[in-house]
């Protein structure tokens, strides 16, 4: 078939994918720094939720001096599952890594969701289940949580159809920082449709339903190495799925999805252990801090957190405004001003003396009258 003259190269895309918004990127340090007049080294980031003590020193040595970057990595990533079945205490079985767990969120969807079927989102939430859904052709329900973020179990019941495959609940959640009870997730187990728990944060909360993972047919939990191990910028994550559905996504995923760099950072970081669990240590101890911090500010209203970041509602003046205000001073936090969370802030815990920076920093900027 020739394309048609008329309607070019564009009317052969999918129309569904020319309508889509796309996923709001975010800027790179070096964009920042140049946009601030700041030298990157200046620059306070805690708007990314990353690890501010970085990743393992073992990571770093054994990526300079690994020899075979030449060979293609185990499609079958042998190794990192394995070493990932004793970190997770699930059998390997269940177990597939990938480049981030996006790259999971993706493969789930694209495994279970055909065009027209319908997922449910429990928001305000990550960006990214709406993002791969429609990706998919699938349609988002959007339930909502109730005032304190937690999910609503019986709208989302009440929400599912014949047409619903699939429902995401992150735990805790981004931007909101509370967990899902283990009840509410297995009512919706229950429900029979497919029950994705992202648990990005799990080294911060302590809570997880991974070991229920291998008793259900239809219940997936994510993880990431990207926020407690300071892997972000390396791309790892892993799925824990029940065994049809891990060989499933095994079968469907790119061979070589997750690089060889990547595979020998998760290796290192289980082996460091001890070093990683005491910078969460210390990004616990320095959430507390920073939580007595902001709750003393008047114009603030921070939520509790199980993971390494603190929304907070701007309860008085423009979260806009604030978020400016400390760009200027080189302090990056995320903005929120959307129809489910108006005028808020998420910050992210960074290193004790970034605390002490924000918290002068918000003391001028935050005081001020605004509009
Ligand atoms: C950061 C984040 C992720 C992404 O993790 P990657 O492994 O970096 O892809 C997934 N889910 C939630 C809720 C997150 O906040």
């Amino acid at each position: 078939m020739k394309p048609d003259p008329l309607r070019g190269v564009k009317g052969l895309m999918r129309g569904d994918l020319l309508g889509l918004e796309g996923y709001q990127p975010i800027v790179p340090l070096e964009a920042l720094s140049e946009e601030v007049n700041l030298p990157p080294d200046k620059l306070i980031k805690l708007d990314g939720n990353e690890n501010p003590y970085g990743c393992s020193p073992r990571v770093q040595r054994a990526l300079a001096s690994y020899p075979l970057y030449h060979i293609y990595p185990d499609p079958e990533q042998r190794e990192v599952r394995r070493a990932l079945q004793g970190y997770v205490g699930v059998d390997e079985k269940h177990i597939v890594a990938g480049s981030g767990s996006d790259e999971l969120i993706d493969l789930v969807l694209r495994l279970f969701v055909e065009p027209g079927d319908r997922v449910i989102n429990c928001v305000p939430t990550f960006g990214m289940y709406p993002f791969s859904t429609e990706l998919c052709g699938g349609e988002v329900v959007s339930v909502l949580r109730d005032r304190a973020y937690a999910i609503d179990v019986a709208a989302i019941k009440e929400a599912i159809d014949e047409k619903t495959k699939l429902v995401f609940i992150a735990s805790p959640n981004n931007p909101t920082g509370n967990v899902a009870p283990e009840r509410d997730i297995l009512e919706l187990v229950e429900a029979g449709i497919v029950v994705v728990v992202d648990e990005a944060y799990y080294e911060f909360s302590g809570v997880t339903v991974a070991p229920l993972v291998p008793q259900h047919e239809n219940l997936i939990v994510l993880r990431s190495f990207s926020k407690w191990a300071g892997l972000a910028g390396l791309r790892i994550g892993y799925g824990i799925f029940p065994t049809l559905i891990a060989e499933q996504i095994l079968k469907i995923k790119q061979p070589y999805n997750v690089n060889l760099a990547a595979q020998l950072a998760v290796k290192e970081s289980l082996e460091d252990l001890e070093h990683l669990q005491a910078s969460v240590k210390a990004i616990l101890a320095e959430r507390e801090r920073l939580f007595a911090q902001l709750k003393r500010l008047k114009f603030l209203k921070p939520f509790p957190s199980q993971a390494n970041f603190i929304f907070c509602a701007v309860v008085e003046g423009n979260a806009e405004r604030i978020h400016q205000g400390l760009k200027q001073k080189g302090i990056f936090v995320r903005h929120f001003d959307t129809p489910l969370l108006r005028n808020s802030l998420r910050i992210s815990v960074g290193r004790p003396e970034h605390t002490d920076a924000l918290m002068e920093a918000l003391s001028e900027v935050g005081g001020k009258r605004s509009g």
